[in-house]
């Protein structure tokens, strides 16, 4: 017998029991019940024809739900940071230079991967809260000549949404710089037409308007951004990324990688397919619809809106917190009185906003009409200037209104 060694005492942990919360964050948001119960169905390996049929269903998913006919479409392990790493990673070359926004906190990390892949670095300016200018993106395309330009289609960290998506793909065809577009928060929330609007790379998350656990996450190459791939002289510089690799287990022949994350696969098939039930189209309405009525309910209340009302992204409303009012204690007092998560700002809208989401599961009346009542109920009695009555009949005319 060996002698018990009393310096790892064993955990006394309880059984698991994760609060009953209402996510309209940044994301994670509410995950659909049927979503979970996919997690919950048996594992079979990676390489299993059953798998294999399954892998086929999620690549022709995703497809419709970017709007694409990319071949090069699947599911990256990991969260969306991961997808974004195998756009940046792969597309980025030692010596290439790459153009990222400054409007948000997201085209921020893209410079940072880029960095990473031995790029160089060059900015289009835009301020937090504002969309890039076309003018200002033509006017770094013609001054840098970069070879990748990538940009935020939703600005989860600011509540913009990027329009004009067509003109800045044009543009950058033009100085034939690839395209990059982060879609993490627009993907199953707002219109996105990755072929269309010529789009070469996207890449997305799957926890937010898609309403899917963290995981495995969606990224969609064109030829033209694959041949760039395959071209490389060098090999990117992540092993577990490398999309000329991932090819052997996503493409024809399906062979070991690494281990694809199952449950998640799972998940993101059936998120995707409650996509395609409800059809893509009716799905960006709904969200705009719900979050119309999230929007007129605040603004009811008497608060602002961040961003104006041409870019705003019904997924992500940023709203200015009112004057004297200490937002890290809202989110908190709406947390502990209402289980409800919303955010605060981050980078230079620190302090000044709310980010309120209304993603997928999440973009529903009763979460509206929930939030809008938690917030005007915990701003009152902070002592702000607000009408939390007037906000709720707003919210619910605008619901009324659009049913
Ligand atoms: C959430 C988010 C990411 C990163 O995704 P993770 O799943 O947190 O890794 C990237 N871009 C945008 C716009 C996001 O909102």
């Amino acid at each position: 017998m060996p002698t018990t060694d009393n310096s790892y005492p064993k955990p006394a942990v309880s059984e698991l029991t994760p609060p009953d919360r209402t996510l309209m964050g940044p994301g994670p948001s509410d995950t659909n019940p049927r979503v979970l119960r996919a997690m919950s169905t048996p594992l079979v390996g990676h390489l299993d024809p059953s798998f294999v049929e399954i892998m086929d269903e999620v690549q022709e998913l995703l497809r419709y739900t970017f709007q694409t006919d990319n071949e090069w479409t699947i599911p990256v392990s990991g969260t969306g940071s991961a997808a974004m790493e195998a756009a940046i990673g792969n597309l980025v070359e030692p010596g290439d230079t790459m153009l990222v926004p400054t409007n948000g906190y997201f085209g921020g990390r893209m410079a940072s991967m880029a960095r990473r892949a031995g790029g160089t670095v060059v900015e289009v300016d835009a301020t937090w809260g504002e969309p890039l200018d076309p003018t200002a993106v033509d006017d770094a395309l013609a001054e840098y000549d970069p070879d990748i330009f990538g940009f935020v289609h939703a600005e989860t960290s600011t509540g913009v949404l990027q329009p004009n998506v067509s003109e800045l793909t044009a543009a950058a065809h033009e100085h034939d710089t690839l395209v990059i577009a982060d879609t993490v928060t627009s993907i199953g929330g707002v219109e996105l037409r990755v072929d269309e609007w010529d789009i070469d790379v996207a890449y997305a998350g799957p926890q937010k308007c898609l309403s899917c656990p963290p995981g495995a996450s969606p990224l969609t190459l064109s030829d033209q951004g694959m041949d760039k791939v395959l071209a490389r002289d060098e090999e990117p510089r992540s092993w577990y990324l490398d999309l000329s690799l991932l090819e052997g287990y996503w493409g024809e022949k399906r062979a070991y990688h690494h281990t694809a994350p199952i449950t998640n696969v799972y998940a993101l098939r059936e998120a995707l397919r409650l996509v395609a039930e409800e059809g893509i189209e009716n799905r960006w309405e709904r969200h705009e619809r719900l979050a119309g009525a999230l929007k007129a309910g605040v603004e009811g209340m008497g608060l602002e809106m961040n961003a104006s009302e041409d870019y705003w992204l019904p997924s992500l409303n940023a709203v200015r917190v009112p004057n004297g009012i200490d937002d890290g204690a809202v989110c908190e007092a709406l947390l502990e009185q209402y289980d409800l998560e919303i955010a605060g700002g981050l980078g230079d809208l620190s302090g000044e906003i709310f980010r309120i989401g209304c993603m997928g599961h999440s973009a529903r009346p009763e979460n509206v009409i929930y939030v809008v009542t938690a917030l005007g109920d915990v701003l009152e009695s902070m002592g702000a200037d607000v009408d939390p009555g007037s906000g709720v009949t707003a919210t619910r005319r605008a619901l009324e209104k659009t049913e």
